[in-house]
C-alpha cells in the first residue's frame, strides 16, 4: 500500500508511522531520514541540502522533491511505502501525484491523525527536560518522584522553549494554515481518512490499521 500520514505536532506521528509501516511490512519514508541518509552518504543532493542547512536556510522544494523521487525509486519501496513529512503543501502533493503517475502507480490512502489543540498542548506543555542528562519527563503522564528533579540523575528539570504553551499554539496555527489545504486536496481526491489520535498509542495504531484494512477489503 502507498500511504501518506499527516498530523499536527504532538499527535505522535513519528511513532505511529513506525508502527503502521511495520504492521504493513512497508518502509517508513520520512523526509528527516532521507535528508540524513543523503547528507551522510555524501550524495550530490545531500551536499546541496547541507549547504542550505549550514547557512541556516530552508532546503528548497526542488531538492526535497528530488530526494523523495530517488527514495521512492528504490527497490524496497516498489510494493508500497508510508510517507511521513511529505508532502507538506498542495504544490508538493501535486508533484507527488505526478511522480507516482510516472512510476505507474498512485497513492492508496492518506491518514490524518486528528487530535484537538488542547490535547496537544496538554501533552507537550507538560514535558520537563533534565538539564543534566536530557531525559524527558511529563508532569501528568510520566512524573518524576520528586517534583522538578530527575529520577535518573538528580538533575534539575526545566521546560524547553519549544514546550511552552504559546510556542505550541503558534506551531499548531502554522500547521493548520499549511495543512488544511493539503487535507482538502486529498479529501477531494477521495482518499483521505481521519484517525482519532487521542488515547493510548496502541489504540491509535489499531484505529489506523482498521482504516487501512477497510480499504484493502
Ligand atoms: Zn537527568
Amino acid at each position: 500500500m502507498r500511504v501518506v500520514l499527516v498530523g499536527p505536532p504532538g499527535a505522535g506521528k513519528g511513532t505511529q508511522a513506525q508502527f503502521i509501516a511495520s504492521h504493513l511490512s512497508i518502509p517508513k519514508i520520512s523526509t528527516g531520514d532521507i535528508f540524513r541518509a543523503n547528507v551522510s552518504g555524501g550524495t550530490e543532493l545531500g551536499k546541496l541540502a547541507k549547504g542550505f542547512m549550514d547557512r541556516g536556510d530552508l532546503v528548497p522544494d526542488e531538492v526535497t522533491i528530488a530526494m523523495v523521487r530517488d527514495r521512492l525509486a528504490e527497490d524496497d519501496a516498489q510494493e508500497g511505502f508510508l510517507l511521513d513529512g511529505f508532502p507538506r503543501n498542495v504544490a508538493q502533493a501535486e508533484v507527488l501525484k505526478k511522480m507516482l503517475t510516472d512510476f505507474g502507480t498512485g497513492l492508496d490512502l492518506v491518514l490524518e491523525l486528528v487530535v484537538d489543540d488542547d490535547e496537544v498542548v496538554r501533552r507537550l506543555a507538560g514535558r520537563r527536560t533534565c538539564r543534566s542528562c536530557g531525559k524527558v519527563w511529563h508532569v501528568d503522564f510520566d512524573p518524576p518522584k520528586a517534583e522538578g528533579i530527575c529520577d535518573a540523575c538528580g538533575g534539575e528539570l526545566f521546560q524547553r522553549d519549544d514546550d511552552r504553551e504559546e510556542t505550541i499554539r503558534h506551531r499548531l496555527e502554522v500547521y493548520q494554515e499549511q495543512t488544511a489545504p493539503l487535507v482538502s486536496f486529498y479529501a477531494d481526491e477521495g482518499i483521505l481518512r481521519g484517525v482519532d489520535a487521542t488515547g493510548p498509542v496502541e489504540e491509535v495504531t489499531q484505529r489506523a490499521m482498521s482504516e487501512l484494512r477497510r480499504f484493502a477489503d
